[in-house]
């Protein structure tokens, strides 16, 4: 991982926008500029050198980790340490926070150890811009999360018939996870069965599989700190003609989605390809969600491919391009794989069959 060249970067954004130092909170964040991944921390970045603050809890860890910056424990909270720190060293300078990531009381208590002739500027997806194109070692550790993840659709396969629970299912699919050595799941599974697949978010419930209907499957793995994400929908008993059509009018449009990704391209254009697809069946109505966003450090990150989206993709990006229609009362498919995006147009990383799957 290149710190050095990360947090040159940060350094470069602060000076584009006059900023003379930001207080990074957010976790992946700090996890992304210096390797620390505790998860109380403060990370001050200015020009005169970066300090990171974390608590007792955390002193061999942070030690151990942290990278082109100086530790320093403090027994407070380390957000009020980080403030009297500069209070002290630059009063008077313009600090970015970041908004997404501090609440309304941790602003109030910085606000009281910073020094009074300092401006507080809120920032977003400040680091978050900087995380959209991998480097070479995350791409490496990106692609043995989504082997890791998609290895586990076997045994959500094996466990699921009609009667058993949503959540034994997922709960299969979670212990192979552990068994198989990841860090956790990047999100809570989704298994959602018959009318229920028709929820876009539809988390594991107590619901027995039904003898009739689609089966959605999203979940992923976070492996060395980078996470997974993936989707398939299987069908249990014979499909209705209207449902086969369904499934596949999303296949469809998620090809024509991958096909319109490449450097160069908006991500709006990559959103509009699906919904192109899908109006020529008349579901594009029940597609209601972007059809997918960045991942890494985190499961959701920058770029999002939604309706209109004006960000260009870049080679080196890691996204996903997940169509999906929900018909209400009858079922709902999505169709999900991850994605490096290349000068030419994309990998597709998820290693999956996506024909219909009966069971
Ligand atoms: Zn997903
Ligand atoms: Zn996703």
């Amino acid at each position: 991982m290149n710190y050095t060249q990360r947090q040159k970067n940060l350094m470069h954004a602060l000076s584009e926008k006059k900023l003379d130092a930001i207080m990074v909170t957010h976790r992946a964040n700090i996890l992304y500029l210096c390797g620390f991944s505790g998860s109380a921390g403060v990370l001050v970045a200015r020009g005169a050198g970066w300090v990171l603050y974390t608590d007792g809890r955390y002193t061999e860890q942070a030690r151990q980790q942290a990278q082109g910056v100086r530790v320093t424990i403090s027994k407070g909270s380390p957000l009020v340490a980080a403030g009297a720190h500069l209070a002290k060293a630059a009063p008077g300078a313009a600090v970015a926070i970041e908004a997404d990531h501090l609440s309304v009381a941790a602003r109030r208590v910085l606000a009281g150890s910073l020094s009074k002739r300092s401006r507080i500027r809120e920032v977003t997806g400040l680091v978050e811009r900087l995380r959209m194109v991998k480097e070479p070692e995350e791409i490496k550790r990106i692609g043995a999360a989504v082997r890791a993840g998609a290895a586990l659709l076997d045994r959500a396969l094996a466990t699921i018939a009609p009667g058993v629970a949503e959540t034994t299912v997922a709960a299969e699919i979670e212990y192979a996870a552990r068994r198989a050595g990841v860090q956790g799941m990047s999100f809570d599974t989704i298994v959602a069965a018959g009318p229920r697949s028709a929820l876009p978010h539809g988390l594991a419930s107590g619901q027995p599989i039904p003898r009739q209907g689609f089966v959605v499957l999203d979940f992923g793995v976070i492996l060395a700190d980078y996470c997974s994400d993936m989707t398939r929908t299987v069908h249990v008993g014979h499909p209705k003609p209207a449902m086969r059509a369904a499934y596949q009018a999303v296949l469809e449009a998620q090809l024509a989605a991958i096909s319109a990704v490449r450097a160069g391209a908006q991500a709006g254009n990559v959103d509009r390809a699906a919904r192109q697809s899908l109006r020529r069946t008349k579901l594009a109505r029940f597609f209601t969600h972007s059809t997918g966003h960045g991942v890494g450090l985190e499961i959701h990150e920058p770029p999002r491919l939604g309706r209109g989206g004006t960000e260009v993709l870049q080679a080196g990006m890691v996204i996903t391009v997940e169509p999906g229609v929900y018909i209400p009362g009858e079922g709902g498919v999505r169709i999900e794989d991850m994605l490096l995006v290349t000068e030419r147009g994309a990998d597709v990383l998820t290693p999956a069959p996506k024909e219909m799957i009966l069971l």
